[in-house]
């Protein structure tokens, strides 16, 4: 969101609009804060100290909007522009007495005063055309800035941390006045575990690799989070995710907590042994820090069912428990479904925001990167709806098939991926397809792109191809798709953004199946658990635009969701906070 800087130049205090009513205003202001500072000189500080508070909590913010042509700086309590009112703008509650003292209160207040001068100050700033209120950083004790800042001091290294806390925060500008204090606690994670998984291969040799559990918050329910396999995994990159998690959760109406893992293992490559070996090792430790209802583990990137299944089979035999730690003993039918939640909950997700646009998924061409669980089941969803999904990816390459993909070349893909084959096979039945090494799918010509592979695997030149290809909406399946740089791109192309933690919660919606249907023997029907997912999908995306539009940011924006979200999903856990006292 952009703001303003609120510190004065010297022309600034002598600045003002043309009108006459406002300079009046302004000599008003000066003539009487100076007799009184005359006056009153020690007392004025304790005075200001006071409003400054109390106009923080109350009177929220100044804002700045249009008012013929020009940009403005109203008061949010009046709604006016340089003058003083004759009306009490808290309305007509109360004695004649008390209305006339609440009009000279506000016309007195610091906010109102502030506007007044901020009026003036903002003459020579130059800002342009601006569609929504811009809210002034300066009010605040605590700006989005200082906490980003304190965040990036405290862990300096931790890039992709700082980067979603940045987003995060950045968004949550209209409500930080409140919650200033919270964010800042809920930024920190309740509790990091940090391990060592020896391993040893099939040649008799040992490997050490390093695990990681974030439990990043626990105030809505029990830590509930993926483990990750992959190489690149670190502490900064789980943070991220479990930080991102916390807020998904909080999205939801479900009363889950939010937490991530995983390891620098990489299953590529390794025979099944290896990845049972290693499992039974990294459980080994995590055992000792996990407890039934209270942690819950999923998939995630280079986790699948055959890791889950190793990583259960070890809690189990070192526990004696069979409990809720991970979700591998679900049901079939919910088992498969939870898998393919979120790539068909991304999918719903596209077609109620094109509803909204006056659209139809039905034709449009779509641009997919990933080849995994969440790729595979967008893919289908989408073939099921009639678009045209041309691409898929995996880390080193992309194939683009322009006819799009059907049902019978999904399951080629599906079958090249479960021999862990390169794509480039494809190319064999499919001659007319295009396989390309090193290089990503973002360039191709289409209407929607579907990230679906990992963090930040749309980057500066990425978002510019993917503008210049004629893409119009992000649905974002994996989670913080886009470099910032890349990020700012997109919003300055107006392209519309699902953002991840919505977009990409449908996996969430299904615990709550799993856990009826497990506690209640009753088997519910792949269609009944299909029409679940779409209602849960519907409410998510409604809560986002009712949040985004409660606060100046109006259906039919590019970013309405994102703000939704980040602020919906914050003010849940942030109230759960508040009300659990110093946690
Ligand atoms: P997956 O089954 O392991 O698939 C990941 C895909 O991304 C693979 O095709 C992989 O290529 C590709 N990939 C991995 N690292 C990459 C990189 N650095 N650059 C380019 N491509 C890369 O994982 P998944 O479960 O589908 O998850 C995909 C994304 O969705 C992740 O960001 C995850 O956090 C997010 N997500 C997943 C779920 C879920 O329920 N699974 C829920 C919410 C969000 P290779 O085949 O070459 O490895």
């Amino acid at each position: 969101m952009d703001d303003i800087d609120l510190e004065l130049g010297a022309e600034d205090e002598h600045g003002g609009f043309d009108t006459q009513a406002l300079e009046a205003a302004q000599q008003e202001q000066q003539d009487k804060d100076h007799q009184q500072g005359q006056q009153q000189a020690p007392r004025k500080k304790k005075v200001v100290k006071k409003w400054r508070d109390e106009w923080a909590d109350t009177y929220k913010w100044a804002y700045v909007a249009l008012q013929e042509g020009s940009p403005r700086i109203f008061c949010r309590v009046c709604k006016e522009f340089g003058r003083k009112h004759r009306r009490n703008p808290y309305g007509n509650e109360g004695s004649r007495n008390m209305q006339m003292s609440a009009l000279e209160e506000h016309n007195n207040s610091l906010l109102h005063k502030e506007a007044l001068r901020l009026q003036a100050a903002s003459r020579d700033k130059g800002h342009g055309m601006l569609e929504r209120p811009v809210y002034i950083k300066a009010l605040l004790s605590r700006t989005s800035e200082s906490i980003i800042e304190g965040v990036a001091r405290r862990d300096p290294n931790e890039a992709e941390f700082i980067q979603a806390v940045h987003e995060v925060v950045h968004t949550l500008e209209p409500v930080l006045t409140k919650y200033a204090h919270v964010l800042e606690r809920l930024l920190e994670p309740e509790c990091i575990i940090i391990f060592r998984v020896p391993w040893m291969d099939d040649k008799g040799e040992i490997h050490v690799n390093r695990g990681f559990r974030v439990n990043f918050c626990q105030a809505l329910g029990p830590y509930k989070g993926g483990l990750r396999f992959h190489p690149s995994v670190n502490l900064s990159i789980i943070k991220f995710l479990a930080f991102d998690q916390t807020l998904k959760h909080s999205l939801t109406p479900l009363n889950l907590g939010g937490a991530r893992g995983g390891s620098d293992f990489d299953p590529k490559g390794k025979s099944d042994n290896e990845v049972l070996r290693f499992c039974q090792s990294f459980m080994e430790e995590l055992y000792r820090h996990i407890k039934a209802h209270q942690d819950v583990f999923t998939g995630d990137i280079g986790v699948n069912s055959r890791e889950v299944g190793y990583l259960f089979g070890q809690y189990r035999r070192l526990t004696g428990h069979f409990d809720v730690c991970l979700l591998w003993w679900a049901s079939r039918n919910i088992r498969s479904i939870a898998t393919a939640a979120t790539g068909y909950g991304l999918v719903y997700f596209a077609k109620f925001l094109l509803a909204d646009l006056n659209k139809d998924l039905r034709g449009l061409r779509c641009v997919v990167s990933g080849s995994g669980k969440v790729a595979m089941h967008a893919l289908e969803k989408l073939i099921n709806f009639g678009a045209v999904p041309v691409t898929v990816s995996d880390s080193k390459s992309y194939l683009l098939d322009d006819d799009g993909f059907d049902n019978i070349k999904l399951a080629l893909i599906k079958e090249i991926k479960f021999q862990r084959k390169s794509l480039r096979e494809y190319t064999k039945r499919y001659s007319k397809a295009r396989f390309y090494e090193d290089a990503k799918p973002w360039g191709e010509k289409c209407d929607l792109a579907f990230p679906c592979a990992t963090q930040n695997e749309i980057n500066h030149s990425d978002a510019l191809a993917l503008v210049n290809a004629g893409c119009q909406v992000l649905i974002e399946g994996s989670d913080m798709p886009c470099t910032t740089e890349a990020a700012e791109v997109i919003r300055k192309a107006g392209i519309f953004i699902a953002p991840s933690k919505a977009a990409n919660a449908g996996g969430v919606a299904i615990t709550d199946l799993e856990a009826m249907q497990n506690s209640s023997c009753i088997q519910l029907s792949a269609e009944t658990i299909d029409a679940q997912l779409q209602d849960f999908v519907r409410t998510m995306y409604l809560k986002c635009l009712g949040v985004a539009n409660e606060y100046g940011f109006p259906r039919g924006a590019p970013e309405s969701l994102v703000y939704g979200a980040n602020i919906a999903s914050f003010l849940r856990v942030a109230q759960a906070l508040l009300e659990q006292g110093c946690v």
